[in-house]
């Protein structure tokens, strides 16, 4: 009995579009929503990011609550009873969407967001036809001063996002909120270079990004989002093993994202995993391997050519000097099963105790 009590303390009920579901004391409305396979729309809601309830797209009634509130923010209580579809909550969706819509370039034939932005999703999925209002487009001035960041304010629709993920999850805060009303901007401190306020250039920012205001720089115009293919991997640059999801298209890596909610890095990148990837594409990458021929200049040749060689060579190196002649360095862009294996046949085959790694110190 002490047993099925203490479970009970950890779950309680409500009751969800009419279905009865459990929940943990804690979890918010959005989240057992999710969990539960019902999708609330969101544009300022990140899983990396405290919730923030600004764009109030995903309220939902609540039996008992006055007025509709964001399931972003609201707690789940026992016996809760939620709506997340009705008539009314579909209504006030659509009025923001529109509101959004009103002052939004809608340049999606050479937006890079385009078939990965949120606006446009919800848009279409609450069949919004164009503001009732007119529309307005922003004409801000755009600013193009940074290698891997790309900015468009005009298309910003003011969630926050980019100021919250850089202040609170690189705690950098490279972005704020400047101006009021119509003329609210997302920008830096005194209109600095972006890259003059602390940035690290992670492309956090991008990441977050609901729509087409933040963008991968490098990769504009390279391949809309459907036509990419993705793979996931890992980073090959250092031992913390980041996830990664390489898109590439006509044979070419395109960009690089990394998924929230999976990985060690949880969406999460730095510079060289999420932008240091262009040496993929290089004419002048190493496609055989070389070795020296009698003049000392470099050849291409077989794998079997080129590990016969070594081969010799190693072993005329330990029949002259002995093992204490080698040393070999393990890197951390190899698995542990690459590194064991070197050791290994540092070791036990060339004889000598001489091994090291870059990541060492
Ligand atoms: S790239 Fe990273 S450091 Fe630079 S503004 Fe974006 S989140 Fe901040
Ligand atoms: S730039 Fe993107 S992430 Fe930042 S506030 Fe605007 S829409 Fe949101
Ligand atoms: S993304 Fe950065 S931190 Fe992550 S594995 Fe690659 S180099 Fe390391």
């Amino acid at each position: 009995m002490a047993i099925a009590r203490e479970a009970d303390e950890k779950t309680l009920s409500l009751t969800l579009n009419g279905h009865e579901v459990q929940a943990a004391p804690g979890e918010t409305v959005l989240q057992v929503a999710r969990r539960n396979g019902v999708e609330i729309p969101t544009l300022c809601h990140d899983d990396r990011l405290e919730p923030y309830g600004a764009c109030r797209l995903c309220l939902v009634e609540i039996e008992g609550a006055r007025g509709a509130v964001p399931a972003c923010a609201t707690k789940v209580g026992a016996g809760m009873v939620v709506q997340t579809h009705s008539d009314k909550i579909r209504k006030l969706r659509k009025f923001v969407l529109e509101l959004l819509l009103s002052n939004h370039p809608l340049d999606c034939p050479v937006c890079e967001a385009a078939g990965d932005c949120r606006l446009q999703d919800y848009a279409y999925e609450y069949e919004v036809n164009m503001s009732p209002w007119g529309w307005k487009p922003l004409d801000f001035p755009t600013r193009d001063d940074h290698p891997n960041v790309a900015r468009n304010p005009n298309r910003c629709i003011l969630c926050g996002r980019c100021v919250r993920i850089c202040r609170d999850v690189m705690g950098i805060g490279c972005w704020g909120f400047t101006d009021r009303g119509y003329d609210t901007i997302i920008d830096t401190p005194y209109n600095l270079p972006l890259q003059d306020v602390g940035c690290v250039s992670c492309g956090q920012c991008i990441s977050t990004c609901p729509v087409g205001a933040l963008n991968h720089k490098r990769s504009r115009y390279a391949a809309r989002h459907w036509q990419t293919e993705k793979t996931k991997t890992i980073c090959p640059y250092c031992g913390v093993g980041c996830e990664l999801t390489v898109h590439t298209a006509r044979e070419k890596l395109v960009r690089v994202t990394a998924q929230v909610g999976s990985g060690v890095n949880n969406g999460n990148l730095c510079v060289k995993g999420r932008f240091g990837m262009d040496f993929v594409n290089s004419e002048e990458r190493l496609r055989t391997p070389l070795v020296r021929d009698e003049e000392g200049n470099l050849v291409p040749t077989t794998w079997e050519v080129a590990l016969d060689r070594i081969e010799q060579n190693f072993k005329r190196i330990k029949a002259e000097s002995g093992g204490k002649a080698f040393a070999t360095l393990a890197s951390a862009k190899c698995t542990n099963e690459e590194n064991y294996l070197l050791q290994k046949f540092t070791r036990a085959v060339l004889g000598t105790n001489n091994i090291d790694h870059c990541a060492r110190l």
